[in-house]
């Protein structure tokens, strides 16, 4: 198993199962990649998907989870 972190997002509403609080951002494949830790979402974030994606910012990090 790999170690990954994950930082979950402030506020953010999971537009699967509409769950608060359950979205995370890692890294994967040297991807950004959010999902949800609830229903098992997940997306793939590109460069331009981030820029236009204002939950990215990093005061909406709540904390940064060390799984390892
Ligand atoms: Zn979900």
């Amino acid at each position: 198993m790999t170690a990954t972190r994950k930082r979950f997002i402030a506020g953010a509403v999971c537009p699967k199962c509409q769950s608060q609080d359950t979205l995370a951002v890692w890294r994967e494949n040297d991807v950004d990649t959010v999902g949800c830790v609830k229903c098992g979402f997940a997306q793939r974030q590109t460069d331009q998907q981030l820029a236009d994606n204002k939950t990215m910012e990093p005061e909406n990090i709540i904390g940064i989870f060390h799984l390892d």
